[in-house]
């Protein structure tokens, strides 16, 4: 019953759409033409934000190590696996997706692709929240605590939309981050994880970033790819970490037998 309402309210919304956009030809035109650029009110040609990189060529794109480094954040995944906690296979889909959006935003400098990246960006860090609360808090306080995450992550897309407050996005996300900090701290003593080493790994991967941006040079620049490559892949295996333990502490809490995973990651069942 449910579905065949929504397959007629669809059906309904298509027909309605098309008869509209046959009607008026003119306001379709507009919408092409004018529309995208109304939103934010500014042309790529207006818009500028360059890294390093760029910025050593008299800030002309594209900027080919970040681009072509990009493509690391979507390798992580891929190679390591999913997780299997759904909370959790958002933020892998959507670091899968940022390396592209990344490369992206790199090559073209434009305002597109950088919200491609950064949208994935706070999208990861809010799944990646979620899960860690539901793993840490019990399930009655769940919603109490993640009503937080989800207006912050709201109220951040909205701000981000603004050109105006583009120079703001590493400063609010740095903030976002430090929430997920305290929670990475509170989940890995309850499942008893360890979690220096990979921080220490992408922590490594963010300073070199910040004396690329601070301290620009032909030899600083490279500090943007270091950033590509060590940040995603300290924090990815945080990610499985959490995932794993999240599936064993199952199964512990049961007083079933010891999980077991045979056959990879994303093809699994447990023993
Ligand atoms: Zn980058």
């Amino acid at each position: 019953m449910n579905s065949f309402f929504y397959l007629l309210a669809f059906v309904i919304f298509g027909i309605v759409t098309i008869n509209w956009a046959i009607f008026n030809p003119e306001e379709v035109q507009y919408y092409i033409d004018i529309m995208p650029n109304s939103l934010t009110n500014i042309t790529d040609e207006q818009f500028s934000h360059n890294f390093c990189e760029s910025r050593l060529q008299y800030n002309k794109g594209p900027e080919q190590w970040n681009a072509w480094s990009s493509l690391i954040i979507t390798t992580v995944p891929l190679v390591l696996g999913f997780p299997r906690y759904n909370l959790l296979y958002n933020v892998a889909c959507l670091l899968a997706v940022n390396g592209i959006a990344s490369f992206h935003y790199h090559y073209h400098l434009s305002w597109v692709g950088k919200q491609a990246d950064e949208i994935a960006m706070i999208l990861a860090n809010y799944f990646g929240q979620w899960a860690l609360i539901n793993m840490y808090y019990r399930s009655h306080e769940q919603n109490l605590i993640n009503r937080y995450n989800t207006a912050f992550m709201y109220i951040f897309l909205v701000l981000n939309t603004l050109t105006k407050y583009d120079f703001l996005f590493p400063s609010i996300f740095g903030i976002y981050v430090s929430g997920t900090l305290i929670m990475i701290h509170r989940v890995s003593k309850k499942y008893k994880v360890p979690y220096g080493t990979n921080l220490a790994i992408s922590g490594v991967g963010a300073v070199c970033w910040i004396i690329s941006e601070h301290y620009c040079n032909e030899y600083t620049k490279f500090g943007h790819v270091v950033w590509h490559a060590f940040f995603p892949l300290g924090f990815y295996k945080l990610i499985l970490d959490f995932d794993d333990a999240k599936t064993y502490f199952r199964f512990h809490r049961n007083n079933l037998n010891t999980a077991t995973r045979i056959r990879s990651r994303t093809n699994d069942f447990i023993l």
